[in-house]
């Protein structure tokens, strides 16, 4: 069969060897073997292409570690032996984006004629892969409801070959049953791909529920400070063949630099996502009791959708969340946004400082939930202290209420 003569092919790269550490142990190791570096404590960052052998029997032999800079150098390995210890995967490929190991991910388990099945609260580009290259390929796409669960099976057609999960989702946080999912999918044989980026390996671990290719937006919280643009696709060992012989065959790869950044990410990513959830979850308390505030969808609170599937499965929330706003015209939303000292208007996340992004509800399934007119901002919660964030958004708040036309009605505005 083709697919035993791919696994033969492209065995497991690594085996992994700090099972008996603590997460916060295996983050300082992972990746590392100073005595292959001349004790340097980090991996030296290789810049290059070429390879030069010895001989032209070792050349047109390929007996050497590395053979040309696509296919992988020490830096690249380091990173992803890294991302195999977090994730327990049979093996990982690194993207030039977050984007990049999304499609990758879907195109390692999708040819023409076939049917995937999409969460309906994806991140937009993905969405715009779908609807776009992937039809173009003649692969149908049926948007599910994220919290369908075990009633996923009737979606399911003769050509239905993948299902993506994304948990929580990134503007509207409704928390996956991916075990149950995966169950189901499993039993038609369909593979499961998950978008983990906003709990990270650290706070939920995809291929312990069943997830066959688990994806990261690295540029998020693994390389941490909004200098570099990488994703990751970690497969199990049924996926992993297909995962990397495509990964190879569109030539993806990363700058040695951005990998290093990703690399010395890795080794905070541990404090920071403590510091992120703590501060999210102070930010957010305050938020929930405002009277501009109609709700805050936030995993770790027993209001947002799928909250027992988060306290079942995840070890942590970090620090992305969206609070649902009061009706109010649109200069009310710019009076309380574009003065903000410390929270910063822009789109990504991950990174140690403040974010916020409007974002429409009506372009979003939980629009129904809310009364009509609401304003949806996303907000990342940074590394500040929490205290100048929520006097930063506490005066924002007070712009945004002046902003409103006067109303009998103080619930709104
Ligand atoms: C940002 C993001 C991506 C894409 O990552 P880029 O590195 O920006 O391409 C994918 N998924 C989610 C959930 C994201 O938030």
């Amino acid at each position: 069969m083709a697919m035993n003569a791919a696994k033969a092919a492209v065995p497991s790269p690594y085996t992994p060897k700090l099972e008996r550490f603590a997460d916060a142990t295996r983050l300082m190791l992972a990746g590392r073997d100073p005595g292959a570096y001349h004790g340097f404590v980090n991996p030296p960052v290789y810049h290059g292409s070429t390879v030069l052998s010895p001989t032209t029997h070792d050349l047109l032999n390929r007996t050497q570690p590395y053979i040309y800079g696509r296919r992988g150098t020490p830096t690249s390995d380091a990173l992803e032996h890294a991302l195999c210890e977090l994730e327990g995967g049979a093996g990982a490929v690194l993207c030039p984006s977050g984007l990049s190991a999304c499609t990758l991910a879907l195109l390692t388990c999708l040819s023409p004629g076939d049917h995937l099945l999409m969460t309906a609260n994806v991140y937009g580009p993905v969405r715009h892969a779908c609807d776009g290259v992937l039809r173009r390929m003649g692969i149908d796409t049926t948007y599910y409801d994220p919290l369908v669960g075990a009633d996923l099976a009737p979606l399911i057609r003769p050509r239905t070959r993948a299902i993506y999960v994304e948990s929580p989702g990134s503007y509207t946080f409704e928390v996956q049953d991916v075990a149950t999912l995966a169950n189901v999918a499993h039993a038609h044989g369909l593979t499961v791909i998950a978008d983990n980026s906003w709990a990270t390996p650290l706070f939920y671990r995809p291929h312990d529920h069943g997830v066959d290719l688990s994806i990261q937006a690295g540029t998020k919280y693994l390389v941490g400070h909004s200098d570099a643009m990488l994703g990751t696709v970690s497969a199990n060992a049924a996926s992993w063949p297909a995962l990397k012989q495509l990964h190879g065959d569109l030539g993806l790869c990363v700058g040695p630099d951005d990998m290093y950044l990703a690399l010395r990410g890795l080794r905070t990513l541990g404090v920071r996502l403590r510091q992120h959830q703590d501060n999210a979850h102070a930010v957010a308390s305050w938020l929930r009791q405002q009277p501009q505030v109609n709700g805050v969808l936030y995993p770790a609170f027993d209001d947002c959708p799928g909250h027992a599937l988060w306290k079942r499965d995840f070890k942590g929330a970090s620090g992305l969340f969206s609070v649902i706003l009061h009706a109010a015209p649109d200069t009310a939303l710019a009076a309380m946004l574009d003065p903000l000292e410390l929270v910063g208007l822009g789109y990504s996340w991950g990174g140690f400082e403040s974010l916020a992004v409007p974002f429409d509800l009506a372009e979003h399934r939980i629009a129904s939930h809310w009364p009509a007119g609401s304003i949806g901002v996303r907000l990342h919660i940074g590394l500040e202290d929490p205290a100048d964030l929520i006097a930063d958004l506490a005066a924002g708040l007070q712009r945004f209420s002046a902003a409103c036309p006067a109303r009998e009605d103080a619930a709104t505005c």
